[in-house]
């Protein structure tokens, strides 16, 4: 490890040279399933040749104007996610935590126009938003925010799922808007219920309140629609969106919905790379690929294999609180905190993540095929039948 890194991330002892498809291979010619993607980026997996051929036509081509300019293909991406999700414009960054940071200053825009003057947002527990100082303040992770008060003001936390704690909160009349994760990434894979969701869209109607929706992780096809929240059949104000968006190159993007869609003017909000040509291109292409493979009917299909599996096989185990997901975002919750098991994953050549200590998350490329989500079972199942019996 270099001294001349600071030391924000623990890593494991591993380095890769290159990938393809579910597959990367480390400088010493080991392979390893990637059950993880970058956590939720690789969205067609590693070196997918049509985004490679269309990257290395966009570098020989343009990589950055500026948005001083038009952006033909920030446009096009504009209208492609509009046409996806319904809504109506799209402002395009760099990461989700930017994504997250535009619907906060939207949200307090919108607060700010109906004449509150310190306008406030619900946010959940165990929520995660990101790690600008905004958005740590709307993470419901004390560990994220340790050693960076004094936070941002403005955010009312409440429990996910619980009508009752919705109701007595909205008698506040400082409260603009709702920020949630349509399933909790960071927080173990835990989903609004779809009635919860509804309650939302209610309560935001009756008081005027903006409902926001972080997508970052379980949007673009994850979960085998393009955007978690259709499960639900809820219409958003705004939703956020990035890890997936681009397949590996930095992006995020702000979706917005009617009057939302419509409440930054010029100079309100702004950034030097967002949207440029590369990233919007990778963006486009992504999305073609998912479209033309076919890729959200294979993250239910191949998703909702795994999920039946990993139930059948670990779900007698009393150690296995819980496997749930939904189509490529799958989580196994044990009774004990299990960090130790990616380590073991390593060893055993996959590559799978753990979060919220307990929890093993599993975000495969929406490319996995059956054969290698077979395989990915057979490495995982052993893995975590030997680690609860140690
Ligand atoms: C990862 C994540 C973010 C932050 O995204 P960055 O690109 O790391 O800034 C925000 N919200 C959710 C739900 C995430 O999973």
């Amino acid at each position: 490890m270099s001294a001349h890194l600071m030391s924000t991330y623990n890593r494991l002892p591993v380095a890769f040279s290159h990938g393809q498809g579910a597959w990367l291979w480390d400088v010493d010619g080991r392979r390893y399933l990637d059950a993880l993607s970058g956590i939720a980026v690789n969205t067609v997996g590693h070196a997918h040749p049509r985004l490679v051929a269309a990257l290395r036509d966009q570098v020989g081509r343009l990589m950055h104007t500026s948005n001083l300019y038009r952006i033909p293909l920030q446009e096009q991406l504009a209208e492609r996610l509009c046409a996806l999700s319904g809504a109506d414009a799209a402002f395009f960054c760099n990461s989700g935590l930017e994504a997250n940071e535009a619907a906060i200053k939207l949200a307090r825009l919108h607060g700010h126009r109906r004449g509150v003057e310190r306008p406030r947002i619900v946010v959940f527990d165990d929520a995660f938003h990101g790690r600008s100082l905004a958005t740590l303040s709307a993470t419901g992770n004390p560990k994220v925010q340790k050693g960076f008060e004094p936070l941002v003001e403005g955010f009312v936390r409440l429990p996910l799922n619980d009508a009752d704690a919705l109701r007595a909160a909205s008698a506040d009349a400082d409260i603009v808007a709702v920020l949630v994760e349509a399933i909790q990434g960071e927080g173990g894979i835990r989903p609004v219920q779809a009635e919860y969701f509804r309650l939302l869209r209610r309560v935001c109607d009756e008081r005027g309140w903006l409902l926001i929706i972080d997508e970052v992780q379980c949007g673009t096809g994850r979960t085998g629609r393009w955007f978690a929240h259709q499960w639900a059949e809820v219409r958003p104000d705004a939703v956020a969106l990035a890890k997936g968006l681009a397949s590996g190159v930095p992006i995020g993007a702000l979706l917005g919905w009617g009057a939302a869609a419509a409440l930054f003017g010029p100079g309100q909000h702004g950034t030097t790379f967002g949207g440029n040509p590369l990233a919007c291109r990778a963006a486009l292409e992504t999305l073609a690929i998912v479209d033309d493979e076919g890729l959200l009917d294979n993250a239910r299909r191949v998703g909702g294999w795994m999920l039946e599996q990993l139930r059948q096989q670990l779900g007698a185990l009393s150690a296995v609180l819980d496997v749930r997901g939904s189509g490529l975002m799958l989580g196994i919750e044990l009774d004990r905190d299990c960090g130790a098991l990616v380590g073991q994953a390593l060893q055993a050549g996959l590559l799978i993540n753990v979060t919220h200590d307990r929890v093993v998350r599993l975000l495969p490329p929406l490319i996995l095929r059956q054969e290698e989500a077979e395989e990915l079972v057979a490495r995982l199942v052993p893995l975590i039948q030997r680690f609860v019996a140690a």
